[in-house]
């Protein structure tokens, strides 16, 4: 008998819900109590230093030294108050998750006594001795030097005893080593982009933020069940397992009420998210069996990001405090549905407008229509960039799956809009307008919000919907930094808007007044970018054709899709919106495919080891049992007699031969097309390990699984996908 599911097993069944001792149960009395916000910072500095930081935040501008050591001393007497010993610039290196190195505020003085010190210069630029993270060439080893330099748009937090100061990651070069950097700077052209814009209906717009709402699904599976499943310990899913007979098909978990240890763990997250300021507010459980949802309230987009990042990091720890582990790969178990991070996305002015909001009269509509069809040409020109920014080893198995965006990038209007734009379409006559003319357009456009008031059309099976104040942009994988599709989809836009200002000046040039020059080129715009509107269901293989015939993309998995960003127009394009370089590109590139292969590789080789040593041995160990069984019958009766009485045991031991070899025949495949991988280049290597392993893996599971379905399951090693999709 194994012993190490039946001991998870059993240690699983002594769980109780952890209890909480959370004060009181007004969230609003310790809401952002870990937080340094700006109105903290208020007591702490002069209104001198306070203005000037001010200043700097608002315009960017470098802070100076003397600034620099005034917030530093505040953070330090706040962050000292509140027990804190040690600080860290928390950065986001291009692994994908956030790094931090503690320092002591603790500072020993020669004649033995010591002092807390933080001042300006260790605030503002830090040097981690951070060789290790991926650089993609940006950073040779003999000048390995990366700095961290303070983000000061994103407020200082604790976390335990340490102040963690939100940073970006450079080289010695001055390239970005991370996602915050390429982030910001997408934000800022965005920011101008859309204020330029803004001046046809509004002079007094001067600055357009990006306001940013992620909703985060995931697994929770009991501690003692994922240490007994090392597929699942090293790669975050399940590479075997047989599909149980009851999974989501009832469809009674998505809703449900919420299990008692698992309310318990949410209850204790929610508190210590509140504490960090990120406002969370929704719960409920997803439609796989253990997998459920969160979401806050949304925020300006470099803080919602950086609040993300926290988030997957606290989900973590507290789930071990309730002896769950957290799972956010894309695609934990076969057979369920997986998880996303949907990117809700929209723009915000300084006067308070959401210009993706439509409006309460025929201007603010002209706005909001300009914004909106110009997103959706956005999408239609760089759907390619758009589906490589959420490219990722685990979302190629969700991607397409039939329960998740497909791979294929379109956008889902709802009606009253898709009619509006064919309308506008129709409408728009080409030559010169009668006042007429724009008089009937323009109350055309004025209908909007009314008939939207009832838009409840919403399609969940599109990769970016509209959903009537915002773009979901739901093709992102749940383990993602939104950072990546943050910094595509921002660029984007703002490219397209500058395209569009200067489009409609030209028109202004030539004599069209303002209104008429605006609603000829979205004319344009929706013309040319129909083949992106999709308000079909998604998940549908006539789709697949359809978007074909439409000249769409559909690429399947990670190594093609990225292959966009060796593209010279893209290099440009980054370039001159300042967001990105074309050596930055190109080392993220390099990166994201190496990380392919690596995350790939590892998965061959643990879906090898497991096989050899967990599975083989378990049916090889029960086949045994069943020739015993039949020798012993065979002992006991006639010939005759024992071969009929022994059919069924006589089937089965062929059986496990047959699956066997098959498991036996995949791994060794395996195992050459990996030793010829290895000296390709790494493209090639993604390539193979995508077109010719994976395949492979898939064989070697199928064998293993159909060997779980026929072997007795005391002698079953793995907790089995029922133990780990519906115990709690
Ligand atoms: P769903 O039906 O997809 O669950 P919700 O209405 O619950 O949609 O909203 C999902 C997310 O959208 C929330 O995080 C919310 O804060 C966010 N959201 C709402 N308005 C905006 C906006 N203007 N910009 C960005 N995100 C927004
Ligand atoms: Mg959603």
């Amino acid at each position: 008998m194994s012993s190490t599911r039946f001991q998870a097993l059993s240690e699983l069944h002594e769980r109780k819900a952890v209890r909480n001792e959370i004060p009181g149960n007004r969230v609003s009395e310790y809401f952002g109590n870990n937080v340094f916000y700006y109105h903290k910072m208020r007591e702490y500095l002069t209104d001198d230093a306070y203005d000037k930081l001010m200043e700097c935040i608002n315009s960017g501008a470098r802070i100076d030294r003397q600034t620099a050591d005034h917030v530093a001393a505040a953070m330090k007497e706040w962050s000292i108050q509140k027990g804190v010993t040690h600080y860290t610039h928390w950065f986001q290196p291009l692994t994908g998750t956030t790094a931090e190195k503690h320092d002591s505020f603790f500072k020993p003085l020669s004649d033995g006594r010591a002092l807390e010190k933080f001042d300006g210069t260790m605030l503002v630029q830090q040097e981690p001795d951070a060789s290790s993270f991926p650089s993609g060439g940006l950073r040779n080893t003999f000048e390995a030097r990366g700095y961290t330099l303070w983000d000061p748009t994103s407020p200082a937090f604790i976390v335990g005893n340490t102040l963690c100061i939100p940073t970006i990651f450079i080289s010695y070069t001055g390239h970005a080593l991370d996602n915050k950097m390429p982030l910001l700077k997408a934000l800022d052209s965005v920011d101008k982009a859309a204020t330029a814009v803004c001046q046809y209906f509004d002079k007094e717009v001067n600055k357009v933020s990006v306001t940013l709402g992620w909703e985060q699904e995931y697994f929770l599976i009991d501690t003692s069940l994922h240490n007994a499943r090392p597929d699942i310990a090293m790669t975050g899913r399940a590479l075997f397992g047989a599909r149980p007979a009851k999974g989501q098909q009832l469809e009674d978990h998505y809703f449900g009420s919420i299990p008692e240890r698992v309310m318990a763990f949410m209850q204790d997250f929610e508190y210590e998210s509140h504490l960090l300021g990120i406002p969370v507010t929704t719960r409920h459980n997803e439609v796989a069996p253990n997998q459920f949802e969160l979401a806050p309230m949304f925020e300006e987009a470099n803080l919602a990001n950086d609040h993300n990042q926290l988030v997957m990091d606290v989900l973590a720890k507290t789930a071990r405090k309730h002896n769950f582990h957290i799972l956010l790969h894309e695609k934990p178990f076969e057979g369920v549905n997986g998880s996303g991070k949907h990117n809700n996305w929209a723009l915000s002015t300084n006067t308070g407008v959401n210009l993706l909001k439509p409006g309460k009269n025929p201007k603010s509509n002209m706005q909001f229509l300009t914004f909106f069809v110009n997103t959706v040409a956005a999408i239609h020109e760089n759907a390619d960039v758009l589906r490589a920014s959420i490219a990722s080893v685990g979302n190629d198995h969700r991607l397409g799956a039939n329960e998740a965006p497909p791979a294929i990038m379109s956008a889902f209007l709802g009606g009253h809009l898709s009619r509006m734009l064919d309308d506008l379409e129709k409408n728009i006559k080409a030559g010169k307008m009668t006042p007429e003319d724009k008089t009937d357009l323009k109350l055309n456009i004025g209908k909007l919000p009314q008939a939207l008031l009832d838009n409840t059309d919403r399609n969940r099976t599109s990769p970016f919907a509209f959903t009537g104040n915002k773009f979901e942009f739901r093709a992102v994988g749940s383990s993602a930094n939104c950072a990546n599709a943050m910094i595509v989809l921002n660029t984007i836009v703002a490219n397209r808007l500058i395209q569009f200002k200067k489009d409609v000046d030209v028109r202004i040039n030539k004599g069209d007044d303002k209104d008429e020059a605006i609603l000829k080129e979205l004319q344009r715009l929706i013309k040319i970018s129909k083949p992106i509107r999709f308000e079909g269901n998604g998940y549908g293989d006539e789709w697949v054709k359809e978007a074909a015939k439409r000249g769409l993309s559909n690429f399947k998995d990670t190594p093609s899709a990225l292959k966009i960003w060796k593209n010279k127009d893209v290099h440009k394009m980054f370039e001159a919106l300042n967001v990105l370089t074309h050596e930055e590109i190109h080392a993220r590139y390099e990166i994201e495919v190496e990380a392919y292969v690596r995350k790939r590789e590892i998965e061959a080789r643990v879906t090898a080891d497991i096989a050899v040593n967990h599975i083989l041995p378990a049916a090889i160990d029960y086949q045994t049992k069943l020739i015993d069984n039949v020798i012993g019958l065979k002992e006991i009766f006639s010939a005759a007699e024992s071969k009929n009485l022994s059919r069924t045991q006589t089937d089965l031991i062929k059986q496990i031969s047959i699956e066997i070899n098959a498991l036996k025949d995949a791994l060794d495949k395996m195992n050459t097309e990996r030793t010829k991988a290895a000296k390709l280049d790494i493209e090639k290597q993604a390539e193979a390990f995508s077109n010719k392993i994976k395949p492979l893996m898939d064989a070697a599971r199928d064998a293993a699984d159909n060997l779980e379905l026929i072997t007795e399951d005391e002698s079953w090693p793995l907790p089995k996908m029922r133990e780990l999709l519906f115990t709690r």
